[in-house]
């Protein structure tokens, strides 16, 4: 447990300087893009999709349409947002699909993606497509686990993770801030990045949605996340660590970053861009010293309401340039 002010104030630091000297001062924006809204589990008791799945009927028809994925993806490219992992789809793509999604966002980007599309033992089909896989950890204490997410085997993630590893493929755990875990537990959270190499490690806080068992639960403190971050920082100077803010808690980041955020995430940035909050995310980043990787505001770099991949995509970039100069705040 940190015991005054000043502690917390010194563990940030020595985090922050840690960051500068292994990772330089680029900060990326990172853009989950969801390939359905779907989800087969449909029991995290945190998650909003647990309160859709019996108001979809058919999985299928809760695909996003291929061209709008990639039509997101090459605005990505335009914004130079960081792809940060292709979400969803458990039970709605096969891993053909899956396979053949991130080959033409490659083919789009030039850069390999990351899988956050469930357990799998069918990652051997996957080939120089996709650069790492995720593993949904979630829940910073195991015995939380089994309560938070009962459907998502903690064994069967760590399995998958560690096939991933003697595949060749990097590997990523999601850390959900805020469930009941508390401060002892960023032990645990340490033995397992040591226990399965693990490469980067996405914080978020938790958002608590409505008809959840969450619904009524604050988003964790701000110097709780950071401090959680920095001791991952302190203890793997190397790997890479993204964490989410939402929309209503973006001074959390200054503070973020300086534990050791690499790049920030969670924000609906279509929306945001170009907006109030879209300036502010990065003058925060500002503040903290660092150099945004792309641009939350320079509308120059939207581009031509033309695809430079496929006119099939134009439809689609029209609608994202439309939404990124609507201001909707
Ligand atoms: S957290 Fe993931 S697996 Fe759990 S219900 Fe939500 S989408 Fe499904």
């Amino acid at each position: 447990m940190i015991k005054m002010d000043s502690d917390i104030f010194d563990l940030i630091k020595k985090a922050n300087e840690t960051t500068l000297k292994k990772h330089g001062n680029e900060i990326s924006l990172e853009r989950a893009i969801f390939l359905s809204w779907w989800c087969d589990k449909g029991d995290c008791a945190f998650c909003y999709m647990s309160t859709q799945k019996d108001k979809i009927k058919d999985p299928t028809k809760a695909r996003r349409n291929v061209h709008n994925i990639y039509a997101e993806a090459e605005m990505c490219k335009r914004l130079n947002w960081n792809i940060e992992f292709l979400s969803g789809g458990y039970k709605s793509f096969t891993t053909a699909e899956i396979k053949e999604i991130a080959t033409t966002i490659k083919n789009i980007t030039g850069d390999s993606v990351w899988l956050n599309t469930g357990i799998t033992d069918e990652l051997e089909e996957y080939g120089s497509e996709i650069k790492g896989i995720t593993g949904a950890v979630e829940v910073a204490n195991p015995e939380l686990h089994q309560k938070v997410c009962p459907s998502k085997s903690l064994d069967k993630i760590s399995n998958m993770l560690d096939v991933a590893g003697d595949l060749g493929f990097q590997k990523a755990i999601t850390v959900i801030l805020g469930l009941g875990e508390t401060l002892d537990d960023v032990d645990y959270l340490i033995d397992y990045i040591k226990d399965h190499k693990i490469d980067r490690v996405i914080f978020y806080s938790l958002n608590s949605h409505k008809e959840t068992a969450y619904a009524n639960s604050s988003q964790p403190a701000s110097l709780y996340y950071a401090q959680v971050v920095s001791k991952i920082r302190l203890t793997f100077p190397d790997i890479t660590i993204i964490c989410g803010t939402w929309i209503d808690n973006l001074a959390n980041i200054g503070i973020l970053i300086l534990s050791g955020a690499n790049g920030i995430t969670k924000f609906p940035l279509f929306k945001m861009f170009g907006t109030k909050y879209g300036k502010r995310v990065e003058e925060e980043v500002k503040w903290s010293g660092r150099q945004l990787k792309g641009t939350f505001t320079d509308k120059k770099q939207l581009g031509n309401p033309e695809s430079n991949v496929d006119p099939e995509l134009n439809k689609f970039i029209k609608r994202y340039i439309k939404e990124s100069l609507k201001n909707k705040y």
